[in-house]
């Protein structure tokens, strides 16, 4: 169960704040800059995260250190203990939970399906357990991704198209998560925002992912491994900076869920740039800002249920929540850039550069 010293971390962090919000997964990439965007819009903020070293934890741990800097504490528990989140819940009563917390990565899914239905499917499963028990429900808010939309080939991909089609057992997970979500808030008057996030970069991001291992191979003098779909077609991505993402999580906890009389108040919202960028023309603007040429490998596959192009139509979040994108590929990566050379830089974090996503 909880324990006392982080109770206490928790009760002092809210007391003195009308905005009380419980951010899961803070210690990962949208998380930390969620987490301090919130904080300075007046929230009173607790992290909750299980540090888990899918990729390197000193990276974890060092936006730890920032969110505590601005009095952010991180309960360092699993979302799928009952007891520790019933805990956190009996400390603060939150105005708005932000779920991020996940397995992500559509790769890895492969070898380790069962992370991805523990952490995706049973702890967000224990997170709308515990709000179903409250009578004072907070303002529930959580990720979903473009992934859901699988294998669809209609672009660019809208809210009301079908999702029944997961090229990933990931992808699968992230839409389990959708329809349950929407079962509590219709047999508990639970609302619920989801917000699909399409392909997120930017500083503090995910080593796991295409930009920053890109960068790190092209920094190093590594192979990039670019992965060839049908017809030798490279993939395409709408890739998206955080700073557009925080600024639509911020929008959607800031507008409550409309409750219509019987209607279910679950809203869903994709969140991306709305423009495609192929890989080689992302890889390109690495090495104009690196100053070094990138080493390709094609791999003339896609495997591990990578989809050929993803396509966020966002006039549902533009309307509905004020969502504007306004970070384009190439300002986007320069920031990304900027930070990773910084960061990569120190000696104590060039694990950084060692590190192969699994
Ligand atoms: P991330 O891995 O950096 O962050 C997730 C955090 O959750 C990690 O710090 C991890 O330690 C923590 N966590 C995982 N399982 C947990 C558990 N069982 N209990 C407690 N903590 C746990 O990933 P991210 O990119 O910040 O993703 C955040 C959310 O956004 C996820 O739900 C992910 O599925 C979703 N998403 C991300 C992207 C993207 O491009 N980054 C795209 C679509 C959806």
């Amino acid at each position: 169960s909880l324990s006392s010293r982080s109770r206490e971390d928790i009760q002092r962090v809210c007391a003195s704040r009308d905005q009380r919000i419980l951010v899961t997964g803070a210690a990962g990439f949208i998380g930390f800059h969620a987490s301090l965007a919130l904080r300075r819009q007046g929230y009173a903020v607790v992290g909750i995260d299980n540090f888990n070293p899918y990729y390197p934890v000193s990276l974890k741990l060092n936006r730890e250190a920032l969110l505590l800097d601005q009095y952010i504490p991180v309960v360092r528990a699993d979302i799928t203990d009952l007891k520790v989140i019933q805990g956190i819940f009996t400390a603060c009563a939150f105005s708005h939970v932000l779920h991020l917390a996940a397995q992500p990565g559509v790769r890895y899914a492969m070898r380790h399906p069962f992370t991805y239905i523990n952490s995706n499917i049973i702890g967000s499963t224990v997170m709308l357990e515990v709000l179903k028990s409250m009578d004072v429900k907070p303002m529930f808010v959580y990720a979903s991704s473009s992934s859901v939309y699988g294998l669809s080939k209609r672009l660019p991909f809208s809210e009301g198209d079908r999702a029944d089609t997961p090229a990933s057992l990931y992808a699968a997970t992230k839409r389990s998560q959708e329809l349950l979500t929407h079962a509590y808030c219709n047999c508990f008057g639970i609302s619920a925002t989801g917000l699909r996030f399409f392909t997120v970069y930017g500083p503090w991001g995910r080593p796991d992912m295409a930009v920053m291992s890109f960068a790190r191979n092209i920094l190093i003098g590594r192979d990039i491994r670019v992965f060839l779909g049908p017809n030798n077609t490279t993939l395409s991505r709408d890739f998206t900076y955080i700073d557009d993402i925080v600024n639509g999580i911020l929008r959607s906890i800031a507008t409550a869920p409309s409750s219509q009389s019987g209607s279910v108040s679950h809203r869903i919202f994709n969140l991306g740039n709305s423009v495609v960028v192929n890989v080689l023309d992302m890889v390109k603007i690495l090495e104009n800002y690196l100053g070094r040429r990138a080493r390709i490998s094609f791999i003339s596959r896609i495997n591990g249920g990578e989809v050929l192009v993803t396509n966020a139509n966002i006039t549902l979040a533009a309307s509905s929540l004020g969502y504007t994108p306004n970070t384009n590929i190439s300002a986007g990566l320069q920031q990304f850039v900027k930070w990773f050379l910084k960061y990569t830089r120190s000696a104590e974090h060039d694990d950084m550069l060692r590190y192969i996503p699994d």
